[in-house]
């Protein structure tokens, strides 16, 4: 069972920001930048490209929203998204608010507090749309 499977069914605490029957998006404990968050679907499943056609269009709507919703809460450039899955072998979407190339790059990460994930969470959570 995936890190992320923990958290989506509990196990694991998170700082959510959205969910739906198929896909749930949290905060990264080690954000890249502020508002890093990753889009997951609940069905756990290594590779993105092992996805059916349906269930990666079906990612990629929920990531849209979730992208949408950053932009309203984190001041940015733009949304940069990422697929990678080194780390964590469940898939997921990084959708990171960017102000330079830095910030996609995983190296520079930067630190919040409980209290600081806890509302970044709920702000970028009531702008879900
Ligand atoms: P990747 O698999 O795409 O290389 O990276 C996995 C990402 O998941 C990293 O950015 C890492 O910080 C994040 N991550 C790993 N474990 C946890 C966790 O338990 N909770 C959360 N919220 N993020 C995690």
């Amino acid at each position: 069972m995936s890190i992320f499977t923990k958290i989506i069914t509990g196990e694991i605490p998170s700082y959510k920001v959205a969910e739906n029957d198929d896909f749930i998006a949290f905060l990264d404990i080690n954000p890249n930048a502020k508002g890093h968050t990753l889009v997951v679907p609940k069905k756990e499943e290594n590779k993105i490209f092992d996805l059916s056609k349906e269930e990666y269009r079906s990612l990629m709507d929920f990531s849209y929203r979730v992208a949408k919703a950053l932009e309203k809460t984190v001041l940015c450039k733009r949304i940069g998204m990422s697929v990678i899955g080194l780390e964590v072998p469940h898939v997921h979407v990084h959708l990171i608010p960017i102000n330079a190339m830095a910030d996609m790059q995983f190296q520079q990460k930067v630190k919040f507090t409980n209290e600081e994930f806890v509302s970044l969470a709920k702000s970028i959570s009531g702008n879900f749309e």
